[in-house]
């Protein structure tokens, strides 16, 4: 945050600028200090923005007086990236719609605090599923799940948030604002973005650069598995086409902040199957995942022998799914429109 910032001053600024409601009491600040992490950072104060002229009066107002700006969803992070001493913007009060469900069209287009659990709610009366499921999807936001690239136990067939994003309204760091859509590289920055002299310009004419003068290190580095960790510059050009979409999920909220987004969704399996194998060695169990991966499941969880020992203490009706001296289990799933698929 900047220095000698005073925060009844900037409160009393931002309620001429604002329609959504401003936080700035002691009890709030103390709440928002705090998420689903370990640490504590008291911020200045948190606002809630109805809309998306909200967020850009408000960014535009931070830039010009250097104050940090932090988006938050619901705050189940783990590492203290809702966390910051400037502003927190909260986007899960009001900014919480589904503003489109096209099932034949296979996408949703939703505000960044809709969350998760909603949305499928809203799918399933179309047949349709939104395939990233973090396993904190009953209250964690689709803003969230983007700014994290969230995903769970489903990646392994269907991936992570990133291959859901399809065009994002996103708010730059000077107030600016952009939609996201996929582009032939070869158009940037001569045809596209069409507005001359603006932020969205420079960062897709500095990106295509960065891309293309680090395009050997940037393969390198490719991640070989699930990685959340540093900027998603490996699918930034991918086929002839840049999608700066693909750059912001996973990004944290520190390039722009998410207003709305459009997602792709997919065909509910008709036939799911759930089995247990069971393993009495550790080594036995990791040897087995290859094999399992080849029959293409849709979700593997594992549980060790101390939780099963657990459960079986608890749980009578289900003590004969789980016999004695078992070290590892996989609970493994498999999903599919066709039953010989499934079965
Ligand atoms: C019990 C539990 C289980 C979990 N399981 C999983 C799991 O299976 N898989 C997984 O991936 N994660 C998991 N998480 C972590 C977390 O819940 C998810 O990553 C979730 O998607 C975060 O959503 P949120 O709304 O809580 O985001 P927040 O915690 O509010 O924010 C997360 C990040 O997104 C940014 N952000 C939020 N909204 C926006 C926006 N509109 N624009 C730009 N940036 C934004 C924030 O600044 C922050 O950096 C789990 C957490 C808990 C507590």
């Amino acid at each position: 945050m900047g220095k000698g910032i005073d925060p009844e001053r900037v409160e009393r600024h931002l309620r001429t600028l604002i329609k959504g409601e401003l936080r700035f009491d002691e009890l709030t600040r103390v709440i928002y200090s705090t998420a689903g992490c370990l640490y504590k950072i008291k911020p200045l104060g948190v606002v809630f923005p109805r809309d998306t002229e909200d967020v850009i009066r408000l960014v535009e107002y931070a830039y010009d007086q250097g104050i940090s700006v932090t988006a938050r969803g619901a705050g189940s992070s783990l590492a203290g990236q809702v966390l910051n001493d400037g502003l927190i913007v909260d986007l899960s009060k009001h900014m919480n719609r589904i503003l489109e469900i096209d099932p034949e069209g296979g996408y949703a287009v939703v505000q960044p605090g809709v969350v998760q659990d909603r949305l499928q709610e809203a799918l399933n009366e179309h047949g349709k599923f939104y395939p990233p499921d973090p396993s904190s999807s009953a209250y964690s936001t689709l803003g969230g799940a983007i700014a994290n690239n969230a995903s769970g136990a489903r990646s392994i067939k269907y991936g992570t948030t990133k291959d859901y994003v399809l065009e994002l309204e996103l708010v730059l760091s000077n107030g600016e604002l952009i939609r996201t859509k996929p582009v032939p590289v070869e158009l940037i920055p001569d045809e596209f973005p069409g507005r001359p002299g603006t932020l969205e310009e420079e960062i897709y004419a500095g990106l295509k650069r960065i891309a293309i003068e680090n395009k050997e290190l940037i393969e390198r580095y490719r991640p070989r598995t699930k990685s959340s960790s540093g900027y998603n510059l490996f699918d930034l050009i991918k086929d002839g086409i840049f999608d700066l979409a693909k750059l912001i999920t996973g990004s944290e909220g520190t390039l722009a902040i998410v207003t709305e987004a459009k997602l792709r969704i997919a065909d509910k399996p008709a036939f799911r199957a759930v089995g247990l194998a069971h393993f009495d060695d550790v080594s036995k169990a990791g040897e087995a995942v290859p094999k399992l991966l080849e029959m293409n499941p849709s979700a593997i969880d594992v549980m060790d022998g101390l939780v099963i020992d657990l459960v079986r203490g608890r749980e009578r009706a289900l003590d004969r799914f789980l016999p004695e001296g078992i070290e590892m289990s996989y609970l493994i799933e498999f999903d599919g429109q066709d039953r010989e698929e499934v079965f």
